[in-house]
């Protein structure tokens, strides 16, 4: 056997010599990934350690007869183990080896002492059945022998911290037959650091999801700190969302003692972003080929020193097996009640139970079956009390923080970096938190929420039973009707009109403005979006701003100083009324931008009746002066609803698009001149006109070669017959009425049979 095994002598299948840690290590570095060099002090010298020094027997005895559920017998026993391993020599054979190996590193890198890290890699700690994060220890920025002969006896005993007893225990596993590993390795002095997963860990999305804050990834793998976050969409090779949060402290490397210290984040770093577009590249790159290298999903830690990113852990994300068993789409619909609290969505569902806020480890008894446990942040000495907990509440941490990770994977639900709820949440009130959503609520009404969540689930499996590539999405006019079109099972919200919830208020937009009550007119847009992007989420919600002509206007409160137009549907409507009165597309960013900050990602922009780019230039402009940045924040479209537009679409993609929809009942009365109020010329009026069909399929030409998508939302995405035309055609989503969803997905999954049937054919054919 040998003591030391370095990297390059290890692939993923050696754990139980060299523990996950140390196996996957060896794998990555094999596989040509950027890894700090080092090398394994394996589990059998551990075995060898504890029987050659005899000590063997005198862990068995003080283990026999221990009960794990007596909090403080069980930590006395640990700090006797511990205590026990770090004080006994290691035999002379093992020291030498160690040594020279060590040696060897310093060689490498042409140091006397190289400064490296010393991290414990469980023989069953990263298993897939046993991913309990933070297991075991891992001592940063040690240097000299003497140090690193020392940590790795701390290493061995951190196999007996009171939660690894309970765990094994818990999970039948024999204490003796459980071994750890030792992974010596050189320091990377990381400016930034975090974790990486190749998929999005509580869906399976085909998102990396990557968290990262200033200094040493111990930050953000133990929660103290809530990082930025980003979502990386793999299918479209963009970042899809980035989150920048409050980095209040950071590890470091103390430059006079040479020690890990947690420290305070300088001022000017701590809303700075941190993951520059070149760290993004080259994380998402590399996380690409690891789990292409895997053949599975990965859940990684990275740290970048001198702006080259290094990978520091990989293991497959253990999480995704049981993702089909939560009931995701349970979530509550907040708007009769009261939030407490507001956080991260880390682990979905929801529950109600009573609040036992934890400040001291020895407080975990207080924790009976169907308490929530909130606590500044878990750590994993709380893994049994969290496992008799219904749902876990924190003040930091990030989506992928020690809470949320094990929440996941108890699957119970979790919000995480809250900010306030150990200060903000009474002992013993009962609440209700919604793990998706990330809100905590007043009082108990989950078991309700969940029997009609239930029921509208099985109406909608019964309603939607196709899966077709090209999305089915729906109109929404009014929000209050945003349940019965979210019960359709369509793929997310094509088009909701505003005009609705404004003219509701029985006043023009305008006079909110002149009067100076612009919040109320932000609280309106606020209140009636969120009824719709809250039941879609995460579905996307296209947001169409105004567009009203100015009869529509008349009859309201202060209509009466709208302007007499002889012809408003050719008139001051649309985007050209919203640049000429910028205060009421201000108003709806604000709206959309607080939206946002409260977690709903799942917005996007469309502007209306463009005809030139400087049209959509101007409004991105007006997004910005709010602090909606667009393409970053929301995705930003356009309907295509002017021949002009469709003509010189490219123009408009130049300046920068993410999607478009054909808004073809304007764009049918204006390329062939016909008022679509007007009953006189009505029989003349159809979107099959060939004129509109080439503008049309023009534009999704032109649109897919620039990667840009193409949707629908007129009339005519209702209609059988233009549907046809559009899915040969290449468009990516159909947006109809409510009534017309189904039977629109339906034709979606003819139409898309008979494209593969005739591709099929074809290549039988020889063609
Ligand atoms: C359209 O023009 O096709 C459209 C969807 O917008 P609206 O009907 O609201 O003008
Ligand atoms: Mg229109």
């Amino acid at each position: 056997m040998n003591y030391v095994e370095f990297f390059e002598q290890i692939g993923k299948e050696d754990i139980p010599i060299a523990g996950g840690k140390g196996a996957n290590l060896g794998e990555l570095t094999n596989a040509g990934i950027p890894v700090p060099p080092g090398f394994v002090i394996t589990s059998e010298t551990y075995l060898k350690f504890i029987t050659k020094t005899g000590i063997v027997d005198e862990i068995n005895k003080m283990l026999e007869g221990l009960d794990i559920n007596n909090t403080s017998e069980l930590q006395q026993v640990a700090e006797d183990i511990k205590e026990l391993i770090t004080t006994t020599e290691i035999p002379d054979d093992i020291q030498r080896v160690i040594i020279e190996a060590y040696n060897a590193l310093c060689v490498n890198v042409e140091l006397d002492d190289v400064v490296v890290a010393v991290r414990s890699s469980a023989t069953a700690e990263d298993l897939p059945d046993a991913s309990f994060a933070g297991q075991q220890e891992t001592y940063l920025n040690i240097s000299g022998i003497d140090d690193v002969l020392y940590n790795v006896r701390k290493c061995w005993a951190s196999l007996f911290e009171a939660r690894a007893i309970f765990y094994r225990a818990e999970n039948d596993f024999d204490h003796s037959q459980v071994l750890i590993a030792v992974v010596v390795q050189q320091m990377v002095n990381s400016e930034k650091a975090g974790v990486m997963f190749t998929v999005d860990p509580s869906t399976g999305a085909e998102e990396m999801l990557i968290e990262g804050a200033w200094g040493l990834g111990e930050g953000v793998v133990s929660g103290t700190v809530t990082p930025d976050t980003c979502r990386y969409d793999k299918i479209n090779d963009e970042v899809k969302s980035y989150k920048i949060n409050t980095k209040k402290t950071m590890f470091t490397k103390d430059p006079e003692t040479g020690a890990t210290v947690q420290v305070e984040v300088p001022e000017e770093l701590k809303d700075k972003k941190v993951l520059e577009d070149s760290d993004l590249e080259q994380l998402t790159t590399l996380g690409r080929r690891i789990q292409k290298h895997y053949g599975a999903p990965m859940d990684t830690e990275w740290g970048v020193e001198n702006g080259k990113v290094y990978m520091l852990q990989a293991r497959p994300i253990t999480t995704l097996d049981d993702i089909s068993d939560v009931d995701d789409d349970i979530s509550l619909d907040d708007s009769e009640r009261v939030i407490l609290t507001r956080g991260l969505g880390a682990s979905p569902g929801v529950v109600s139970g009573t609040v036992k806020v934890i400040k001291d480890l020895d407080e975990l008894d207080k924790i009976l079956d169907g308490d929530i446990l909130v606590t500044t942040m878990t750590t994993p000495d709380m893994v049994p009390a969290m496992k008799r907990a219904n749902g876990i509440v924190t003040d930091e941490g990030g989506v992928t923080c020690h809470a949320a990770i094990i929440s996941r994977e108890l699957g119970i639900p979790c919000v995480s970096g809250t900010g306030e709820a150990t200060t903000v949440l009474k002992e013993n009130a009962t609440i209700t938190i919604d793990g998706k959503k990330g809100l905590v609520y007043e009082g108990d009404f989950a078991k309700e929420e969940a029997n009609t969540q239930e029921v509208a689930a099985t109406q909608q499996v019964a309603a939607a039973p196709l899966i077709t590539v090209t999305d089915v999405k729906v109109n929404v006019s009014m929000a209050d009707a945003a349940q019965r079109a979210y019960a359709t099972g369509a793929d997310g919200v094509g088009l909701l009109r505003t005009e609705h919830m404004m003219l509701e208020t029985g006043t023009v937009p305008y006079k909110f403005i002149d009067e100076g009550r612009e919040d109320e007119l932000v609280k309106v847009l606020v209140d009636g979006i969120l009824k719709v992007v809250d039941v879609f989420y995460p579905k996307t919600v296209w947001y169409r701003t105004l567009d009203a002509p100015t009869d529509e206007f008349k009859t309201l409160e202060g209509g009466e100083n709208e302007p007499d137009e002889a012809n408003p549907m050719l008139g001051w409507r649309g985007i050209r009324r919203e640049i000429d009165q910028p205060a009421i597309l201000k108003a709806e960013f604000k709206a959309i931008k607080k939206l946002h900050e409260e977690g709903y990602t799942n917005i996007g922009v469309m502007l209306p009746l463009l005809h030139k780019p400087e049209e959509l230039r101007q409004a991105k402009e007006i997004a910005r002066s709010v602090g909606l940045e667009p393409h970053k924040d929301v995705d930003f479209g356009m309907m295509v609803e002017t021949p002009a537009s469709a003509i010189i679409i490219e123009d408009f993609i130049e300046e920068g698009l993410d999607f478009v929809s054909f808004g073809t009942n304007d764009l049918t009365q204006y390329t062939l001149a016909l008022d679509r109020n007007n009953e006189l010329v009505a029989k003349h009026y159809t979107e099959a006109h060939p004129a509109v069909i080439k503008l049309i399929k023009n534009v999704i030409k032109k649109c897919k070669a620039a990667g840009v998508t193409t949707s629908i939302c007129g009339q005519a995405g209702s209609k059988p017959e233009i549907v046809e035309i559009l899915v040969e055609a290449g468009i990516d989503s159909i947006s109809a009425n409510t009534d017309a969803v189904d039977t629109i997905r339906r034709l979606v999954a003819k139409v898309e049979k008979k494209i593969m049937l005739e591709a099929a054919k074809k290549t039988l054919n020889g063609e």
